[in-house]
């Protein structure tokens, strides 16, 4: 089998090293010459709308798959005429429109916060009189790792916030007070099978990932019930073959959906350690037509990640159970640059061997002993 995976940063390097050893070769397409999947498997510089890098992507491929979520979905649809594109690009679609997002959590009965989409300045005003404040101000497109976000808390402040997000279509999102944020990762197959991991809780900092805690601590199974239920609506509704993963906020017993990821995700890395098959192999075998594998977690996992400097690999990889996964890319403030999984038998025991990590930048007092 051979996949063109549109995107080449480190979802694109880890996709391409599970296919080396499932026998799937993967070639890439991105922008940047050194790409991190550069490093590891063939790739074609071209951009992601460029119709003959895609149609070259496309040559000699069985499927076509992408690693982000922002790829012009008309030149990925262009390509269905001639092989499988997968997941589906109105996956895709969802993805890239919050609104379209939300319409579809609410339609398969996953709750949201309170939101109204807002287009002008007088719009935001009404939205600040229904929704209230704090509130949260997100661009309806290409927005990511909290990039197009402004939080708003008083009303004389409206206007910086639209500027803020560059006076683009956007939406006003009531402030959740979560008790915490979890994510849920599905796959499914071509044949309509589907397995989800256990749920992840995720720490942020400036809308960035920086600790995944898997399973999340203290998961009631009715959450994980919830969460899967909720995973696997939104598989069948798209038809969805590949990883899918939807980050959702905690609050009291209840779960609210704040957008998915219609891609292997940074919060599934930890899968390549602490599962029985991770999250890159299975989303190769679903797109790929194989079986899919066991998600089963061998102990627990967490996986901190590596923003904007890389510590020195020395005493990382003196910590037991800890793998260092660096992407290759050239360090600059708030760029995903690697990251550690952690593995061990318990949360106590990992959470004594994270600590170890030089300048993890996590409150460990929410992390249950
Ligand atoms: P997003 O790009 O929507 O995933 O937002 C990035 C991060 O901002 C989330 O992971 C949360 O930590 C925070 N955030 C986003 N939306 C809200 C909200 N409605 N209430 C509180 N925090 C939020």
């Amino acid at each position: 089998m051979r996949v063109g995976i549109v995107g080449g940063g480190q979802l694109g390097m880890m996709l391409v090293e599970a296919g080396a050893s499932l026998g799937v070769d993967c070639i890439t397409l991105d922008p940047a010459a050194d790409s991190p999947a550069a490093r590891v498997g063939p790739s074609i510089q071209g951009t992601y709308d460029d119709p003959a890098a895609l149609a070259r992507l496309a040559d000699g491929a069985d499927v076509v798959t992408y690693e982000f979520e922002n790829v012009p979905v008309d030149g990925v649809r262009d390509l269905e005429g001639r092989l499988p594109v997968l997941p589906p690009p109105a996956a895709l679609e969802v993805a890239q429109d919050r609104l379209a997002e939300k319409a579809l959590f609410t339609d398969v009965g996953l709750q949201v916060p309170a939101f109204a989409a807002v287009d002008d300045l007088d719009g935001l005003r009404a939205a600040v009189g229904s929704i209230g404040l704090p509130a949260v101000l997100k661009t309806r497109r290409f927005g990511y790792d909290g990039k197009g976000q402004a939080v708003l808390r008083h009303e004389e402040l409206a206007e910086d916030a639209w500027r803020a997000v560059g006076e683009v279509p956007s939406i006003l999102e009531a402030f959740v007070p979560f008790d915490r944020e979890l994510s849920v990762l599905a796959v499914r197959g071509r044949v309509g099978e589907i397995r989800c991991w256990p749920l992840v809780e995720n720490h942020h900092r400036e809308g960035i990932l920086r600790l995944s805690l898997a399973p999340a601590p203290d998961l009631a199974p009715v959450l994980q019930a919830a969460a899967e239920a909720h995973a696997i609506s939104v598989l069948e509704r798209l038809d969805y073959v590949g990883v899918l993963a939807i980050e959702l906020f905690q609050v009291g017993d209840s779960l609210l959906g704040n957008e998915m990821a219609p891609r292997v995700h940074n919060s599934g890395h930890w899968t390549i350690e602490g599962s029985a098959t991770s999250q890159f192999e299975n989303h190769l075998r679903a797109i790929c037509g194989l079986p899919l594998g066991d998600v089963g977690m061998r102990g627990v996992a967490a996986m901190v990640n590596l923003i904007g400097e890389e510590p020195s690999a020395d005493p990382i990889l003196e910590i037991p159970g800890a793998h260092l996964h660096r992407y290759g890319k050239e360090p600059r403030p708030g760029r995903k640059l690697g990251h550690i999984t952690v593995t061990a038998e318990d949360q106590r025991l990992l959470r004594s061997r994270v600590a170890n990590i030089p300048g993890v930048p996590i409150d460990y007092q929410t992390w249950p002993t």
